[in-house]
């Protein structure tokens, strides 16, 4: 199989051709300059656990691109994180911030541990080590990193303590602060609600009625967005995490299902659900993969029952499954415009940083709505002038602006 950083790059090599890159700037070598990365940090993070035994963890951040502007994007903690992983997720985010027309580049970091075996003042030891060792490559006009999987805000509060104890200039160095420290209303929510948004765009444009949802992933993105979803009456029959996979045709109690979560650590054994062998394949008219990448593959596309994926983890569909998708009619909300709900509000909390002036939580929700509306809009219709799918159009759109920007800054 492919991995995630090479399945990127198909698609980017895919936009590049239908765009007709190499002729329209045959000297600035697009594709290969987006293939490999501005600047790869790798290094070992060793932590002295409360047992006193030493652990050695692989560390990364990848700035992928800066031609937009300062790097961005998340830190993840997983024990499977590697270099593809982290390039990949990298890329992502200079595709993103292009496509939402935000000022930034992409970059992307990550440590390969599992958050959840360390006590927290083993994460807190962690993070810090991890802070200064990158402390001359992050910076509010460098590389401003955010949480991914395995982060909040509790790790980005770290992040910020920990460089602010080398640089003076600090606040904007990372996104996804608590409120109380220089975090942005909203933010919490922005990407799970982003992801709705844009579900109800998709939905009204293919006139879905009572519909079903099904959503892999309760952590940040899929919890948040499950809570959206609950408040406006749309009925959540299945939903999944690392610990199953559980079903209710009347749909769940999501307030009930945060707090069992909570308390239990996970979905498996709610009150009156069954489990289930697969989300990607359950009955549903809408899914939701929120949880990570390559979980929708060639060998399970064809069982998808959805009519609708809106993508809230990045990367979580194949290039060979979003062919099989295509050709079967399930329409496909790509994870660089789904999931951006994220990273722009990251932008506008960067921007309230720098202004030192706060907006509440309603004008943080109207940009967001705004700025989704106009990018969904503007890849639905490229993709409807193209005949191309949502995913394509949205690299288009992406890549098209990137080149652009490569090129009017040339190489010298
Ligand atoms: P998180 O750590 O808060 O939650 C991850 C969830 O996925 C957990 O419920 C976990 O149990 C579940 N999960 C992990 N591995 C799984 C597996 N193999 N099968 C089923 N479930 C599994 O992470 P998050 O911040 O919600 O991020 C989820 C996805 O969304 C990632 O792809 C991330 O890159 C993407 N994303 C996150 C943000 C953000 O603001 N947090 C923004 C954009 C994109």
């Amino acid at each position: 199989m492919l991995s995630a950083f090479d399945n990127a790059m198909t698609l980017v090599e895919r936009t590049a051709k239908h765009l007709d890159l190499s002729s329209k700037y045959p000297k600035h070598k697009i594709v290969e300059r987006l293939r490999i990365p501005n600047k790869i940090i790798m290094f070992s993070s060793p932590l002295q656990k409360d047992n006193g035994e030493i652990e050695v963890y692989s560390s990364f951040r990848v700035q992928h691109s800066d031609v937009l502007g300062p790097y961005k994007g998340g830190t993840r903690f997983n024990k499977n994180v590697d270099l593809d992983e982290v390039k990949a997720l990298a890329l992502w985010m200079t595709l993103k911030t292009a496509l939402v027309n935000i000022p930034f580049g992409g970059a992307k970091g990550g440590i390969a541990v599992d958050p959840h075996k360390l006590s927290v003042t083993e994460l807190e030891r962690l993070v810090r080590k991890y802070t200064s060792k990158l402390v001359s490559d992050i910076g509010p006009s460098v590389d401003i990193p955010a949480p991914d999987m395995g982060t909040g805000a509790r790790e980005m509060a770290w992040i910020y303590d920990e460089y602010r104890k080398h640089r003076e200039v600090a606040k904007g160095v990372v996104t996804g602060k608590p409120v109380e420290i220089g975090g942005s209303l909203g933010r919490l929510s922005a990407t799970g609600k982003g992801v709705v948004y844009c579900m109800l765009e998709a939905v009204r444009e293919m006139g879905l009625e009572n519909y079903t949802v099904a959503i892999q992933g309760f952590g940040n993105v899929g919890s948040q967005a499950a809570l959206d979803l609950w408040e406006r009456g749309i009925s959540i029959v299945a939903v999944g995490d690392v610990t199953g996979n559980i079903y209710n045709a009347d749909g769940f109690n999501i307030e009930e299902l945060v707090a069992y979560c909570k308390k239990k650590g996970g979905v498996k054994g709610f009150p009156d659900s069954v489990p289930l062998k697969s989300i990607i394949a359950c009955d549903c008219d809408v899914l939701l993969p929120c949880a990570m990448e390559n979980v929708i593959r060639g060998r399970n596309a064809r069982h998808v029952k959805a009519k609708l994926i809106v993508e809230g983890a990045n990367g979580p569909t194949t290039p060979r499954a979003d062919s099989l998708l295509e050709e079967r009619g399930v329409k496909v909300v790509p994870d660089i415009l789904a999931n951006a709900g994220g990273v722009i509000v990251s932008y506008y909390e960067w921007v309230q940083n720098r202004e030192g002036f706060y907006w509440t939580e309603e004008d943080v929700e109207e940009r967001l709505f705004n700025l989704l509306r106009q990018t969904y809009s503007r890849v639905s219709e490229y993709s409807a002038k193209n005949k191309i799918s949502l995913r394509s159009s949205a690299y288009a759109l992406a890549l098209g602006k990137i080149a652009k920007a490569m090129a009017a800054r040339g190489v010298q």
